[in-house]
Order: structure tokens, then sequence, then C-alpha cells
């Protein structure tokens, strides 16, 4: 055996990883611009040609890092005839007594919204002051670009044959609403099966201050149609004598509420032990909080966004103001937005939801509730051993202590997957900071984030393969 064949040690091992993560790191970022110059919005109205190419390049890329034993495209029809946007799936086998590791992200992204608020347009990469601003150059293209780049530098430490198994997942349509994950994952059961499992869309509590995602709330929506008469009627005729569905839906929804803006809804759960804190002096500056504007909910603010549930009315069926007559409106409409918090169930939620609503009704009117879609929130168990290696990868990778986070958002594919894979310990990370503005105008990733955010991820990955009794 000559020296440049000697395998290296653990540490030799790590300092080669690393160095590829730095080594690689420029190209790591072409990469994730050529990610973001394509326009792989999966939204219904939008052309499906771009989500394809972005999923081409990603198994391009994937293929190119000489690892997996197949790397594949696919998408699935539901049972309702929609047709799942491509998902890139790839896989390599577990050495024998090797454990095995699901890399997720997905490589779709929201709209750009309006294009007059972007500083410089949102499928144009462009470096500024350390961050690339673009749609997607972090949520979650970032992400794919995280585990890609992780996996090299694993295979650049060793020789190109890491012992651990690993499966990648890049979905093509959580940005509208994984619509065909669940049918996706019982196709690749198989395939996708795992001992650890590292969701790479979250977020971080600052630029240099790792997050692990430990807790989500879920998320339950309706349309709710409120109902009075059975005609309009001039309101000159009748106003004053019966009750137009408008009074009745505005008397309704108020009752979603107490004075302080808190939800009123009995049956609702919140999450009594959950990660506390939180600056309210954040919120203000994060929501553009208008002067003499208060904010609203009781408890600190990690507390309300991570551990409470909200309800947000996000839509109204009615006569425009300008098209406004003067009548008595028979039916209103209006789609009911509600995040609940970790530890509720979402469909004893919808039933609570729903129970406040009929018991509520005003002057005895009539509601349908229809359209129901339910995500259930989800707690991390951080007992388990690759919670407490990823925690320790996360402090080697980025120089500081990581904490935990909730997220007041939903990723509800994550319980999908707790059901289907029950034995497998899932990781939520990200390469998101306050300053990201994932979906908004103006999204853009930290550079030093992200490359924090990979030599933590290859630094797992690495840990993560069991010491082996035969070394030669
Ligand atoms: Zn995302």
């Amino acid at each position: 055996m000559t020296l440049s064949d000697a395998p290296l040690d653990a540490h030799d091992q790590e300092q080669a990883l690393l160095r590829a993560v730095e080594d690689r790191f420029p190209t790591t970022i072409a990469r994730l611009a050529g990610l973001v110059r394509i326009p792989s919005v999966s939204w219904d109205a939008f052309d499906r040609v771009h989500v394809r190419r972005s999923a081409e390049r990603t198994a391009e890329l994937l293929r190119e890092t000489g690892v997996f034993d197949s790397v594949d495209i696919d998408g699935v029809e539901t049972a309702d005839g929609y047709a799942g946007q491509p998902a890139v799936i790839a896989t390599r086998a577990a050495e024998p007594g090797q454990p095995t590791v699901l890399l997720y992200a997905h490589h779709d992204v929201q709209p750009q919204g309006s294009a007059d608020d972007w500083r410089t347009p949102p499928f144009e990469p462009t470096l500024r002051d350390g961050r690339l601003y673009g749609r997607g150059a972090s949520d979650d293209k970032a992400g794919v670009m995280t585990h890609i780049a992780a996996v090299e530098a694993l295979s650049a430490a060793t020789s190109g044959r890491p012992k651990i198994g690993i499966s990648v997942f890049i979905e093509g349509e959580e940005e509208n609403g994984s619509r065909s994950f669940a049918d996706f994952l019982e196709k690749h059961m198989a395939a996708l099966g795992a001992d650890a499992i590292i969701v790479a869309d979250s977020d971080n509590p600052s630029t240099t201050v790792p997050g692990l995602t430990v807790s989500l709330r879920g998320n339950v929506t309706m349309k709710v149609t409120v109902r009075t008469l059975g005609h309009a009627s001039h309101s000159g005729m009748l106003g004053g004598a019966v009750p137009d569905a408008m009074l009745a839906t505005v008397r309704l929804l108020d009752s979603l509420w107490d004075e302080h803006g808190a939800v009123a809804v009995s049956g609702l759960g919140s999450r009594a032990d959950g990660p506390s804190g939180g600056d309210e002096a954040d919120v203000r500056r994060d929501a553009e909080l208008l002067e003499g504007v208060a904010t609203i909910g009781t408890g600190t603010v990690h507390d309300r966004l991570w551990n409470q549930p909200a309800i947000t009315i996000t839509g109204i069926d009615a006569p425009s103001v300008d098209e406004a007559s003067n009548t008595l409106l028979p039916a209103v409409s209006v789609r009911l937005s509600a995040r609940i918090a970790p530890g509720d169930d979402a469909a004893r939620a919808f039933e609570a939801i729903e129970r406040h609503l009929r018991e509520h009704a005003p002057f005895g009117a009539h509601i349908e509730i229809t359209q129901p879609d339910l995500g259930q929130p989800f707690l991390v168990d951080t007992a388990g051993p690759a919670v407490g290696l990823m925690k320790t990868a996360m402090e080697d990778g980025w120089g500081a202590q990581p904490t935990e986070t909730g997220i007041g958002g939903s990723i509800p594919f994550i319980a999908a997957l707790a059901e289907v894979y029950p034995e497998a310990e899932i990781l939520v990370t990200g390469v998101e900071d306050p300053a990201t503005m994932a979906h908004s105008p103006n999204e853009s990733q930290d550079l030093g984030v992200l490359r924090r955010a990979i030599s933590a991820e290859a630094l797992f990955l690495h840990r993560f393969a069991r010491p082996d009794a035969d070394i030669r």
C-alpha cells in the first residue's frame, strides 16, 4: 500500500471534508445561481416546463456527485387526476451494517409577485453585500445545493466511497401544497426509507446562530358560506328588518377572537412547554407594523407564533366596492385559514372551528363549510441520537451553539413522513435567516449561512457512519 492509498483517519477525513466545502464553494454558488435562473413556479397557472427543467438540472447535479446508484425524475398522478410535478429521487445503498439518511429539499418556487417590488429581476441571480438575491435563492434552491455540496464533500473525504446509505428526495410542488406527496411516498416507499431524514427547508435565528427546528404548527383551512336570504333585496325596502349575509358574517367572524386578538375558539389547543422568549421589536420590524398599531395575542412572542393557534381570514367573496349597489346580500363566503399548535390534531381542530361557527351563527344564519384542507402540526422527538449528532455537527460547522426553535408556519408533509417512517429521526434544518424574505420580493440567501450549513451537514453525514470493527 502506498502512502496516497492509505485511508485517512477520522480527523484527517473531517479536515479534508471541510476543505472540500471551502474549495468547491464558488462552484456551489455558481450552481445555485444557475438554478435560480430557472423560474420553476409550481402553481397551476404557470408553465410546467420550467419545473421540469429545474428537475432535470437538479438530477444532473446529483449524478455529477458520482456517489448515487440511481438518479431519476418522477411525477405521480393522484386519484383525483392531479398530475404531480416532477420530483428528483436519488439513492445509494448503505454498506452492510451502516445507516441510511434521506435528504429532502424542494426545487420549485413561489411566484415572483409584483415585479416592481424587486430591486433586481427575480430570476436574474444578483450578488449584493454577501447575499445572493433571486426567487428561490434561499427557499429552497439553497437547500438543494446544501445537500449536493455536503454529499460532494463527504465523497471527497471518503475517496468517493461513503459507507452510509444516502437517499435524496427533491420535491417539485412544495409551494403548491405537496398535493401528490402521499402518492409519491407510497410509490417510492422502499427507496426513501431511512434512519434519519434531513429536511433542509427552515430557518435560523440569525446569520451566526444555527437553528434546529423542533416544532411546527399545523394548518386547517376551509371555505365558510353564510346565508340569510333566498335572494338579494333593495336595502331601502327591507334593510333594518331582516339580516343581510354581510351583517351575519361580520358578527360571526368577530366571535373568533377575544378583545386582544387572541383566538377565542374553545377546543383549539396550545403547547404549554414549547420554546418561549422572542422580541416584540423583531415582529414589529418584520411585519412593518404601522405607527400606533398594536400587536395581538397574549404571552411571549414565541408563544404566540409557535405554541398557540392563530386564525386569519384570507379571502372574501362579496361585491367589490366599485360594483356595490344598495342591496342586502343573500350570501357571503370567506376563506378561513387557521394555524394550529404543535400537539394539537388537525381533524380535532377542524371540528372545534366548525362547532364554534355553527354555535355562533347570528340570527340563525345558515352556515355551510366546504373545501376543508388539513395539515398536521409536528413535534420533533429531541431525545434521539441523530438529533444529538446534528447539534454537535452544527456547533462545529457554524462555530456556534445551535438553538432549538419552532416555526409558525406549517410543513404538513413532515408529519406525513413521520407517519410513513415512524422509526426515522427527523431533523429540520435550513438556510434561511431573518433577512431572507422567503416568498416575498427581494428574497435572498446569506452566503456565509450557506457555507456553514453545508459544513454542518457534511460533518453530520460523515459522523453518521458507524465506526466499523475491521479497520485495515
Ligand atoms: Zn420551502
